[in-house]
């Protein structure tokens, strides 16, 4: 095998809370992460030359070693000793820094295809401890599905399937950056935690508006007081028919939750048409399939 293809989901957070700030300055989330059907296409192919190259469709992105991509392939190369060089190609669908896990996502990918290329017989559970180390989202990225994040995003537990539905992804036309989000987050009385356990319940019982009723992003008080274009395409998605609407992770990007596709629909035409959002996409949740074709 000299070349893997594979696709390298997003995820939306159907409910962020952060419990408190650590000594340390990591802050401890519960979050109900969930994978969805946008990804980016993500190919590795072997060189008889040493080194890394990346290639990607946006010009703006980084090809050295600040893309993540670059460090996981890095990483694993130096640890087995491969003299090879590799080429990977990532054709970017999930929009940056946008609170979907673009860059994880790719991370994991790579981390995945340079294991089976090379036949290092690694473990999912042995690339997700590599993986934490290029980044919190990394390991999540590589197990996949509806899962419960604790600690600091590395506590793992996969919980029932998010039940069918339509996920309209809708993302304006800011940049936001984690950090700067979670240094200014309050964590005072005012904040609305929302019910963790309860949406892991809904979930069980396979109860989709239960788990609409409890969706909450406590980070939603730093960006999209900042952004308020947030809190209008959630309207809009609101008043289209969604169950729920909410910040993904740090934003910006706003998800609404349809179980009619045709309202789902009608929300994105309103939303492509209009000024509040740029990227717009109607997709669905994603639930564990293979990694490369
Ligand atoms: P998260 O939800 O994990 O916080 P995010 O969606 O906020 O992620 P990313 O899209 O992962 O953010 O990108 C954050 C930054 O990482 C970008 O500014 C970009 O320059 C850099 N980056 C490095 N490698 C990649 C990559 N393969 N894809 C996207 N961004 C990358």
């Amino acid at each position: 095998m000299n070349t893997i293809q594979m696709k390298a989901f997003g995820k939306v957070n159907l409910g962020l809370d952060v419990v408190r700030r650590r000594a340390d300055g990591y802050h401890e989330v519960r979050m109900i992460m969930q994978t969805v059907q946008l990804f980016d296409k993500v190919s590795i192919e072997k060189r008889s030359k040493a080194g890394i190259r990346i290639k990607t469709n946006l010009p703006f992105l980084p090809v050295n070693a600040n893309n993540i991509a670059y460090k996981a392939a890095k990483m694993l190369m130096d640890e087995f000793g491969i003299q090879a060089g590799v080429a990977i190609d990532i054709e970017k669908h999930i929009p940056v820094a946008a609170g979907m896990a673009g860059g994880s996502t790719d991370g994991a990918a790579v981390l995945y295809g340079i294991n089976r290329l090379f036949n290092l017989g690694l473990s999912k559970r042995q690339l997700m401890e590599r993986g934490v180390k290029l980044g919190a989202d990394v390991p999540y990225c590589i197990l996949r599905g509806t899962v419960l994040s604790e600690g600091i995003g590395e506590i793992l537990t996969p919980v029932k399937a998010l039940p069918d539905c339509h996920i309209l992804i809708a993302k304006p036309p800011v940049s936001v950056s984690t950090k700067y989000v979670y240094e200014h987050l309050k964590l005072d009385d005012s904040i609305r935690h929302p019910d963790i356990d309860g949406m892991v319940a809904a979930l069980k019982n396979g109860d989709l508006s239960g788990v609409t009723s409890r969706m909450g992003n406590v980070l939603e008080s730093v960006t999209a007081v900042k952004h308020p274009e947030i809190e209008a395409i959630k309207q809009t998605m609101i008043r289209e028919g969604a169950l729920g609407a909410l910040m993904s992770g740090s934003g910006p990007t706003v998800f609404g939750i349809f179980d009619d596709k045709e309202k789902g629909k009608q929300a994105r035409e309103i939303l492509k048409q209009g000024t509040l959002a740029r990227q717009v996409y109607l997709v669905r949740p994603y639930n564990i399939r293979p990694y490369h074709k």
